[in-house]
């Protein structure tokens, strides 16, 4: 079986920012998302067409195919007592906050004693992305995972 559109694909995945390694689905469980319903980035969906199990290959994503280019300006000052995450802060720090379309992370610019200034780029935003992955499991969508646009665990549903 190939990746192929409403698939659901288990893979492992090493994340590079240039050398840097960032985050590794390795020594847990795999990562799985349904193919073609944009569940993972752009990029990382079309390097996945057509793969089979046991494949490894490593993929550069240029930021418009990953999270978007960094925009100047994108700020916002919000109070510091609706970020989450940390008890205290400092410039460079990532927060989750709620908005109206969800939670999102965000990067702390300059944070005072009651206030901080948030840059609200995808900390991943304008970064060139290597993934390094190996394709584990490639199997059919059940109903409710069409239904949804997403996949479930093998364990059965868990939101
Ligand atoms: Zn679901």
């Amino acid at each position: 079986m190939k990746v192929a559109k409403d698939l659901v694909v288990q893979f492992h995945y090493t994340l590079f920012d240039g050398d840097q390694e960032v985050e590794s689905s390795r020594g847990g469980e795999p990562m799985a998302y349904l193919h073609g319903h944009g569940n993972i980035i752009p990029g990382l969906e079309e390097a996945m067409l057509d793969r089979e199990a046991g494949d490894h290959f490593r993929v550069t994503v240029p930021p418009e195919k990953a999270y978007g280019e960094y925009q100047e300006g994108l700020t916002q000052r919000v109070p510091v007592k609706h970020l989450q995450g940390a008890a205290k802060w400092q410039p460079g720090m990532v927060a989750v906050v709620n908005t109206e379309r969800g939670q999102r992370q965000v990067r702390i610019a300059k944070v005072g004693r009651f206030m901080a200034t948030v840059d609200l780029n995808h900390p991943f935003a304008g970064r060139e992305l290597t993934f390094e992955v190996d394709v584990v499991k490639i199997r059919e969508a059940d109903a409710e995972e069409l239904a949804h646009g997403h996949a479930h665990s093998d364990g059965g549903h868990e939101h």
